[in-house]
């Protein structure tokens, strides 16, 4: 995004609304900081600008800047799955798409968040070590297809800012304990932004979640805190 500084008249107004901090005045102008801008078009949707000095200039829709706009504006459908934001549902379809199955474990590693945000080159410290284990990340999610065979960051790409991505995969329960190891070991090299991880998992039959004493005995902490998505469909449920 981009400030008209013929029509800025410097009034500070549009500071507080940026979730990334890339507005700055000086010399009675604004202007937008390139590099931390995630293109999520909140100044030009919301900010009540008395000049309407926002606007979106054509770079913001050509590649990779538009990498930008399609992980961070909430208005734009990623071309490949047709989901907005991050470009996947992760598994709040999963009774539908069956992404995650019986007997395996699902993984949501997310990068960034609104106000930190990411590189999308700071999912390597995760999916490099996990392609090297075999592990297959999940083709419908966006993230996937910016990454080569190594599960490194395409070129192109690799410096990009993002509001935040999501990485996503499902292991066997017998492979639980090898990846969230790995993973626990890998977000220590996470430096430069915010990560955090979800497990996708099914209760048993005795409503013991099996995962549980598998994380317990690696010294993960599992928080108290839940989040249900309720599902209405049912063509995977009893795989
Ligand atoms: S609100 Fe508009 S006029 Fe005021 S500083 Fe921001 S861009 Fe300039
Ligand atoms: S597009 Fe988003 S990140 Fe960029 S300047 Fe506007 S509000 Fe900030």
């Amino acid at each position: 995004m981009k400030v008209n500084q013929e029509l800025c008249v410097g009034c500070g107004k549009c500071l507080p609304f940026c979730p990334q901090g890339a507005i700055h005045v000086e010399n009675r102008k604004a202007f937008i900081d390139q590099d931390a801008c995630v293109e999520c078009g909140i100044c030009v949707r919301q900010i009540e600008c008395p000049r309407k000095a926002f606007y979106e200039p054509p770079e913001v829709n050509e590649w990779p800047r538009s990498v930008r706009k399609v992980f961070g504006d909430p208005t734009e459908k990623h071309q490949s799955t047709g989901v907005r934001g991050r470009g996947t549902e992760e598994v709040k379809t999963n009774d539908v798409t069956g992404r995650v199955k019986r007997g395996e474990i699902g993984f949501a590693l997310e990068f960034g968040r609104p106000s930190i945000g990411t590189k999308v080159k700071e999912v390597e410290v995760v999916t490099i070590p996990l392609v090297e284990k075999g592990v297959v990340l999940e083709p419908c999610n966006p993230l996937t297809s910016l990454l080569d065979e190594t599960g490194r960051v395409r070129d192109d790409v690799r410096e990009e800012k993002i509001l935040s991505a999501i990485v996503e995969f499902a292991v066997p329960f017998e492979r639980f304990e090898e990846i969230a190891a790995l993973v626990y070991d890998a977000a220590k090299h996470c430096k430069n932004t915010v990560f955090s991880w979800g497990l996708v998992v099914r209760y048993e039959e005795d409503g013991t979640i099996a995962a549980v004493p598998v994380l317990e005995k690696l010294g993960i902490h599992i928080p108290k805190n839940a989040k249900v998505n309720v599902g209405l469909g049912k063509p995977f449920c009893n795989e």
